[in-house]
């Protein structure tokens, strides 16, 4: 009958497991209120047992005990451990039988002091403990009312049958109101409970939601992937988790020139190219590394390897992946790709560090030139540093007056005379010293600075021609970021006008690397100024990628051979060969060859065998400051001879 009755009390509070698991819990946290139930029950009982002394009471009060005994410790043990499904079970069993013991033995220890006809006051103590204790433990384990109404029952039954044995009218009322106390309690247990459950339930529901929004904040929704945050909160774990041994390697890619997609293709197809970068990249990465995408084009992944090895392994797997072509509808792309790697503990042991490790490893492996991976080294930050120091100190260097144009002159081999001159722009720092203009040029690129300056110098140069012979022109180097700029072709005209120079006065030296991003406003940029009479050199050739395509599509006057072919531990039969074909080629579309960096007579009289028609190089003169480069132009036409080619 008692089984049918708590069989119906389990179906009627058939609970989501883990609300379930929550109201067990319930039931082993705070074990005083359960010690406090048992010592009552144990004291009350021992002084029953003494007045009745009767042995089967001893044994009943010794049982008593040693339930109560393994309960507290019980509780005691499992009290705060964490749960699961089938341990929940278990624990909601053991609580169940021990409780259902404890109150069985209570009651009946009640009964037979009734039973026994003990003194009033015993019996009075012992149905007062019985009482207390079966609507106490209701109220506490409202949490699993089966348990509750079970040790109702159990503590009060056998109170209620020892009532009704002894008889008489108080006793028969004892029973009475034991009859109908136990429904009372019952419904009020209920009510404690279904209060329990829906609060319970609904914080569930709410911290189910609340994880899902997280998840959601955490998805980069174009990939599938972890984002920003989904990487930060990744990576926290994954530092928490790192057993002491192991090794974890942060790949940081960064596609190359992605932009261009976006920006010829539209966003939805660039959409399209990220999911399957995505997905190679998940499918290349070994099992349990996280992927993400950290925004725009750039990736991370954190996954650990074997090693220095194992990573550079995946790294070159990686980029293969993402070279494959991609196929979307009918366009045929070829995405490349940098990757800079950070290894932890090595190269950082907190996230921070291991992140901006990595993200210094992506610069170098773009700066070295694109689709490739760079591992960290510490000699990046100091690079870092030192770049950092440049970029804040350049802004102000310019109101400063710490920069001045020195210019070099380039020279005719056939007679000697300097038809040009190159502006090259010097900084002569406070502390530092002289600062090489290779150092500054890049960070002043990189901050966006080099426009400012470089209509400065552009202004400067103009000015100094100015003052020159009309036969000598001046040389300014252009980076492709000035060109890019807006309004560049028109503040060079503007340039010249306020230093009244004539524009055929004005050459414009620019590198390849203008070409690698080839598009309109790098060709109207060239025209534009071309038709206004500047002339174009071509700086450096032969170190990029020496296409005779640009030479071809663009008017420059002039092509100036890279001083890595004529000074230097590699020069020899092939660089020869190489200026003579690219001299060769110049007197045939006219052009002007310059070689550059010549520092002895030998040089000279090689690249002027070769066909060279210009030169410049120390052989001639550095770079000298403004007066200087006049006084050398002074001094030429004085003697009107060829005074610096010194053996002629
Ligand atoms: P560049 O345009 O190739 O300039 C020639 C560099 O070679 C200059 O170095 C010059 O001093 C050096 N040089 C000239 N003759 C010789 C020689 O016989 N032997 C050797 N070993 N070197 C020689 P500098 O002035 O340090 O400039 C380095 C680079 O910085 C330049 O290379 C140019 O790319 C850039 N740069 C310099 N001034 C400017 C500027 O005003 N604007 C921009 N955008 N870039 C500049
Ligand atoms: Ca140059
Ligand atoms: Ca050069």
């Amino acid at each position: 009958m008692l089984k049918i009755v708590l069989d119906k009390f389990r179906t009627r509070d058939a609970l989501d497991m883990r609300v379930r698991s929550l109201l067990v819990k319930t039931l082993y946290t705070k074990p005083l209120s359960l010690t406090i139930g048992a010592i009552n029950g144990v004291f009350a009982s021992v002084i029953a047992a003494v007045y009745s002394d009767n042995a089967w009471m001893y044994a009943a009060v010794l049982l008593l005990f040693l339930i109560a005994v393994a309960r507290i410790s019980s509780v005691l043990y499992f009290s705060g451990r964490k749960t699961n499904r089938r341990s929940a079970r278990r624990l909601e069993l053991l609580y169940e039988f021990g409780a259902f013991s404890y109150s069985g033995v209570l009651g009946s220890i009640a009964a037979m002091s009734l039973v026994l006809q003990l003194p009033t006051a015993v019996e009075v103590l012992m149905i007062a403990i019985a009482l207390g204790y079966g609507t106490g433990a209701s109220a506490r384990n409202a949490g699993r009312p089966a348990i509750a109404i079970g040790q109702l029952a159990f503590t009060l039954g056998p109170v209620f049958v020892g009532a009704l044995i002894v008889g008489g009218l108080p006793f028969y009322v004892l029973a009475f109101s034991i009859a109908l106390m136990i429904p009372a309690i019952w419904s009020i247990t209920m009510i404690i409970f279904n209060t329990l459950r829906e609060s319970i339930g609904s914080a569930q529901t709410s911290a189910q939601l609340a994880d899902r929004m997280q998840t959601l904040a955490r998805t980069d929704v174009v990939t599938g992937l972890a984002n920003r945050a989904g990487l930060n909160h990744e990576l926290v774990e994954r530092l928490m988790e790192l057993e002491p041994d192991s090794e974890l390697a942060m790949f940081w890619l960064d596609l190359d020139r992605f932009k261009e997609v976006n920006d010829l293709l539209g966003h939805p197809v660039g959409d399209r190219v990220l999911a399957e970068i995505a997905k190679r990249l998940k499918e290349r990465s070994p099992f349990g590394a996280s992927v993400s995408r950290f925004g725009g084009d750039e990736f991370v992944i954190i996954c650990k390897v074997d090693r220095r090895k194992g990573a550079e392994r995946l790294g070159r797997e990686l980029l293969e992946d993402i070279n494959r072509p991609i196929i979307i509808d009918t366009e045929r792309l070829t995405i490349g790709c940098s990757i800079g790697i950070a290894m932890l503990p090595q190269d950082g042991e907190d996230a921070d560090t291991l992140m901006q490790s990595a993200d210094l490893a992506l610069y170098h492996a773009k700066v070295n030139g694109r689709n490739q991976m760079c591992f960290f080294d510490p000699s990046m930050t100091r690079d870092l540093v030192r770049r950092r120091e440049i970029e804040h100190e350049l802004r102000t260097a310019l109101t400063r007056d710490e920069l001045s144009i020195f210019f070099q002159p380039i020279v005719d081999l056939e007679t000697g005379r300097i038809r040009t001159f190159e502006a090259l722009v010097r900084w002569f720092h406070p502390e530092k010293g002289e600062l090489r203009p290779d150092e500054f040029i890049p960070v002043a690129e990189e901050c966006g600075a080099i426009i400012t300056l470089g209509n400065w110098i552009t202004a400067q140069a103009a000015k100094a021609c100015a003052q020159w012979p009309e036969d000598v022109t001046v040389a300014v180097n252009l980076s492709p970021l000035q060109i890019k700029a807006p309004g560049a072709a028109m503040g060079i005209l503007a340039a010249l006008r306020e230093a009244k120079l004539d524009p055929s006065r004005l050459e414009l030296e620019v590198t390849e690397s203008l070409f690698l991003e080839d598009n309109h406003s790098t060709g109207d940029f060239i025209n534009e100024l071309s038709e206004a009479g500047v002339r174009f050199a071509m700086d450096d050739f032969g170190t990029g990628y020496s296409s005779l395509g640009y030479i071809n599509k663009y008017p420059f006057k002039k092509i100036k051979v890279d001083r890595s072919f004529v000074s230097g531990d590699n020069v020899g039969v092939k660089s020869n060969a190489i200026i003579r074909a690219v001299a060769e080629m110049g007197s045939t579309l006219e052009m002007d060859i310059v070689a550059e960096g010549l520092e002895t007579l030998e040089q000279v009289r090689a690249v002027r065998e070769a066909g060279c028609t210009l030169g410049q190089g120390y052989y001639f003169s550095r770079a000298v400051p403004d007066y200087l480069a006049a006084m050398l132009l002074a001094q030429e036409r004085d003697e009107d001879r060829p005074k610096m080619m010194g053996t002629r």
